[in-house]
């Protein structure tokens, strides 16, 4: 690995890496094994402004009626930024604590949101996903610890045991199989096990790896504080 290719200081060299495969139907999942979902209620909030906006849209142009629609969306707009950004804080000081290496995709985002009918959906999420790569790095790096972004092209398709390509793979296959090989994993975990190959390290066997959900973060004790309100400390270069 390149020295000059890493992100931060190091205090020296990193012991243990975690590669991250982050995607709509689960937020993120690490090759060692853990994923995280969308969490219930960032759906529900999802689908409250999914409502709201349908009905903004039904309500006559700065009538009162409109305007009432709009404040309530604008609040709920609020409440999903805040959810995410505790969650995705919490997340990141989970994976720093434990790793010394964060390696992600190199991202261009629009290439996770695909054309189609899923288009509408999935441009709510589009915006946090480069907010929670922002936060992933900065819980690492102010550790002292290192992100490394790998080249995106290909990781969904590309067979973590072969490098085999799977050209015929689309969203919707939640399974990676191998056309080459046969070789058969998870879709996510076989991303990011992926990831974490194209940056050098020696990934952890394959059959020591088993898919299993991160427990609700909450419940770790990471950042609760001040009576249950969650206080961060923002990444400088995340102001406005
Ligand atoms: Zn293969």
């Amino acid at each position: 690995m390149e020295e000059a290719e890493t992100l931060g200081q190091s205090s020296g060299e990193p012991k243990t890496a975690v590669g991250v495969d982050l995607g709509i139907t689960r937020l993120a999942t690490l090759s060692d094994g853990r994923y995280l979902e969308n969490p219930k209620p960032l759906e529900r909030s999802l689908e409250r402004i999914r409502l709201l906006q349908r009905t903004l849209s039904r309500k006559r142009f700065l009538s009162n009626n409109w305007l009432k629609t709009k404040t309530k969306l604008a609040k709920e707009h609020e409440h999903l930024k805040d959810f995410r950004r505790d969650l995705f804080f919490k997340l990141g000081a989970l994976l720093a604590q434990e790793y010394d290496l964060l390696v992600l995709e190199d991202l261009d985002v629009q290439g996770l949101i695909q054309s189609g009918t899923k288009k509408r959906r999935l441009r709510l999420h589009d915006s946090s996903f480069s907010e929670l790569r922002r936060i992933l790095e900065w819980e690492f790096l102010k550790r002292g610890k290192l992100v490394l972004p790998v080249p995106a092209y290909n990781t969904s398709r590309e067979c973590f045991l072969c490098r085999g390509i799977n050209q015929n793979l689309t969203l919707e296959d939640r399974v990676f199989l191998c056309p080459h090989c046969g070789f058969t994993l998870d879709r996510d975990l076989n991303a990011s096990l992926v990831l974490l190959k194209r940056s050098g390290w020696v990934p952890p066997s394959v059959p020591a790896v088993k898919l299993h959900p991160i427990p609700p973060l909450p419940a770790l004790g990471l950042v609760e504080r001040q009576g249950g309100a969650m206080r961060q400390e923002a990444p400088p270069f995340m102001a406005g």
